[in-house]
């Protein structure tokens, strides 16, 4: 997926942000390119899993319509773990398995990690991030 790299920023500075706590949100696009990054609430509050507040979830989903955007990517930050799905995050997948997932690593917040996984029937494929 192509990826500018000022979106890739807008993650990165999330992830800082909600640190210690992962940070959650959804990326809108179409035709294999990122357009827009949507920081949303993790209602899980929690250093080690995240779900994408309900409320944030459906008001993000209209303003994606509106702008004419398709869901691409849902990304998340690990701030104690490298940019890999967990087992958690397989798991919380199975529901979704259409977008990519995003995940950024802040283990060494100087060196911010985002790397994108397809995730379906359980199966974790890394997938090439165009940052451009
Ligand atoms: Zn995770």
């Amino acid at each position: 997926m192509r990826f500018s790299q000022e979106l890739r920023g807008q993650i990165v500075a999330h992830a800082l942000e909600d640190a210690p706590n992962e940070c959650c949100g959804l990326v809108g696009g179409g035709a294999g390119a990122a357009a827009t990054v949507y920081h949303a609430r993790n209602a899980e509050e929690s250093p080690l899993r995240y779900s994408v507040h309900p409320s944030d979830q459906f008001s993000i989903m209209e303003r994606m319509e509106e702008a004419g955007e398709e869901l691409v990517g849902i990304y998340h930050s690990h701030t104690v773990s490298a940019a890999y799905p967990s087992q958690t995050d397989i798991n919380l997948a199975e529901g979704w398995p259409e977008p990519l997932y995003l995940i950024c690593s802040i283990v060494d917040p100087d060196e911010p990690d985002v790397r994108a996984f397809a995730i379906r029937d359980g199966t974790v494929e890394a997938v090439a991030l165009t940052v451009e």
